[in-house]
């Protein structure tokens, strides 16, 4: 079977894993953790990153920086991981769901005016598939409403937006490094910080509410609790297991571009024909080949193709349920104006396997199972 994903392994690994317990610490912000973050710093030209146990616990972390009330609200796409949602939710939110573009699967800038209430406090854009979000646009909506904007960049460590690292431009970016994400420490993120202003609050809320990193640079002779917080801290284990792959983040990236350059060539001439859609990468983005997906007919086509290629050894899945249709995201929020393309293009989309070191055998092998079914039905 050639699965779906492939957690991301260099090699590397477990000699600093063994680095890690050599120098006797294993808890958070350790060699490896120091390594990383100021990697994505210097890469990405983040003022700060902190390493985070989950993409998610990054959203927890920007959700509570952004000051919410209850009643607060919150405008996001439905279509997307319910961890996007749930931050807010944490932080006494409402949620209004707006609608994607069909041709990115991300919230279409051109809805958020619209679901702009005196209540709401922050954007959410997510770069689905590592491919940004039109920010230029959101960032103006921002300025002029006095809204914060926290991007859900889980998907696009490595992408650009007009030469800008995905999760650099708005207020807050939360990356992930998930074992499905494209470079993984098993579990475990990241925030990223724009300003100055947020960042002592953030070194508090992940630190349990002290000022331990206060403590620890000399600012202060002991540390005490002084706000809200929590275990944001990831192990240096699992930190040294992430180094393994930053280091060679352009290795990695590039080997996904490849892969993904094939499927795209290969299936070029059934979107010219109306038989698929593919996923359209705007002018200005430059994306990580995170994710390589197609667009069948409707629920029915898809269904059909994800049986086919089972019966042919190739995992296929398809991707989010909209979350206004989810029972928490009713409980929680309501879908602003018309469910245009969210449910129906939900529906159709199908993921294709893509990861690091994939074999041009098995790619290939996925190329002819998906022509075979696409061609004949
Ligand atoms: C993976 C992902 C998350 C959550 O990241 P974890 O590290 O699994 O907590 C959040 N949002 C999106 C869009 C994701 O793809």
């Amino acid at each position: 079977m050639i699965s779906f994903n492939k957690a991301p392994f260099t090699g590397a690994e477990f000699g600093y894993i063994q680095q890690a317990i050599d120098g006797l610490k294993i808890s958070g912000d350790g060699l490896f953790t120091k390594k990383c973050s100021a990697w994505i710093e210097e890469r990405f030209a983040a003022r700060r990153a902190l390493l985070t146990t989950s993409g998610t616990s990054a959203l927890e972390m920007a959700a509570a920086l952004c000051d919410l009330q209850p009643g607060d609200e919150v405008i996001l796409p439905s279509y997307t991981f319910s961890s996007t949602a749930t931050a807010f939710v944490g932080q006494g939110a409402r949620l209004r769901f707006i609608d994607i573009r069909p041709d990115t699967m991300n919230l279409d800038e051109n809805l958020i005016e619209a679901a702009i209430t005196p209540r709401t406090r922050v954007i959410v854009p997510m770069h689905y598939a590592g491919v940004s979000c039109e920010m230029d646009t959101i960032m103006q909506i921002a300025r002029d409403h006095g809204l914060r904007v926290v991007e859900d960049a889980a998907q696009g460590v490595m992408s650009t937006y007009h030469g800008q690292a995905l999760g650099t431009i708005g207020d807050f970016g939360c990356y992930s490094f998930h074992e499905t994400k494209n470079y993984s420490m098993g579990e475990g993120g990241a925030l990223l910080i724009r300003d100055e202003e947020p960042i002592e609050t953030a070194e508090i809320y992940r630190e349990k509410g002290t000022d331990r990193s206060r403590f620890f640079r000399g600012q202060v002779d002991k540390y005490t609790w002084v706000d809200w917080g929590s275990s944001f801290l990831p192990s240096d284990m699992l930190a040294a297991y992430l180094w393994a792959q930053l280091e060679r983040a352009d290795e990695i990236d590039e080997d996904r571009l490849r892969t993904w350059r094939f499927y795209r060539q290969a299936f070029e001439p059934l979107a010219d024909d109306g038989r698929i859609e593919l996923q359209h990468i705007p002018e200005g983005c430059v994306h990580n080949a995170h994710m390589f997906y197609l667009k069948c007919r409707d629920l029915a086509d898809r269904a059909a193709f994800i049986a086919h290629m089972k019966d042919h050894g190739v995992q296929c899945v398809f991707h989010y349920i909209p979350l206004h249709s989810a029972p928490a995201g009713q409980r929680f929020g309501e879908f602003v104006g018309e469910d245009r393309h969210t449910t129906v293009e939900s529906e159709r989309l199908v993921r294709l396997p893509l990861y690091y070191g994939m074999d041009a055998h098995d790619r290939q092998k996925v190329v002819e199972m998906a022509l075979d079914y696409l061609q004949r039905s």
